[in-house]
């Protein structure tokens, strides 16, 4: 009987103790992104993050045609370049490269690591251009990709309470994190399905960067409205579109905020 009542005991102490686990990590991973001001859930540092980035991009560079000379390359790197330094975090370890595939894509991975396939290259205007690069260097700066990172782990760590609770390996669920981890790092930030939020959120301050960099904002109504005709011309939606929010939606939005984007833009147009 004893015994039972000590197995209660230990058993009601494993669970109380996951459930703190989880409280602290909730209380501590909760931080106000200083560009939008929005309180983002995030449970890796921006370091960790960065590694994981880095590591990611790897792993494409292996198994993909990533370009880093020629045409296509230097025109996505001076933009690049250019965007990042008027970003709000210049300091990054930014990269930015070509993919060669016929793929009207593009995406970022967190660090400010940043690739671009070359049929979008070749589609869009070099202002367009810039427009895209624009988008990816927010999702960049605004750690989306870290936040995505988080949301997966915090899964996790809800299967392994319950795992503490039935009283199961803790070793093995700490296995099945690193495991799911290293599956976001290797696939999931390449395919980018991010929320429509955090899509619109990119558009606003990408939008912003490009005009702050001297790029005219409205060819962020263009890039959409091309992006639409490419759509129709090819009978199904491409890569980049089927993870992003419709261009109609999307257009009228960078047009309402166009004001904005235009008076940012005549600042560099002014200066001597
Ligand atoms: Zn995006």
């Amino acid at each position: 009987m004893n015994g039972l009542v000590q197995q209660v005991k230990q058993h009601m102490a494993k669970l109380r103790t996951g459930h703190l686990a989880v409280c602290l990590v909730l209380l501590a991973a909760c931080t106000t992104n200083s560009v939008t001001g929005r309180s983002q859930f995030l449970m890796i540092s921006d370091s960790e993050a960065s590694a994981l980035g880095l590591a990611a991009f790897n792993e494409v560079k292996k198994s993909q045609p990533v370009v880093t000379v020629g045409s296509r390359a230097e025109e996505v790197q001076q933009i690049g370049r250019r965007i990042a330094a008027v970003s709000d975090n210049p300091g990054l370890d930014w990269e930015f490269v070509v993919i060669d595939e016929p793929v009207l894509n593009a995406w970022a991975l967190p660090g400010g690591k940043i690739a671009i396939y070359s049929k979008m290259v070749d589609a869009l205007s070099h202002e367009e251009l810039a427009a895209v690069i624009g988008h990816e260097v927010a999702h960049a700066v605004l750690r989306h990709g870290a936040e995505r990172v988080s949301r997966a782990q915090l899964a996790q760590i809800g299967i392994g309470v319950t795992a503490i609770a039935v009283g199961a390996s803790t070793d093995g669920e700490t296995g099945a994190l690193v495991a799911g981890l290293a599956a976001i790092a290797a696939t999931g930030f390449v395919e980018l399905p991010h929320s429509r939020f955090v899509e619109l959120e990119a558009d606003d301050i990408g939008t912003l960067y490009m005009a702050r960099a001297g790029y005219n904002p409205r060819a962020a109504v263009s890039l959409w409205e091309t992006m639409a005709s490419l759509k129709e011309g090819q009978g199904g939606p491409p890569q980049f579109l089927s993870t992003h929010p419709s261009d109609g939606r999307r257009i009228d939005r960078i047009r309402k905020k166009m004001p904005i984007y235009l008076a940012e833009f005549a600042k560099t147009q002014s200066a001597p």
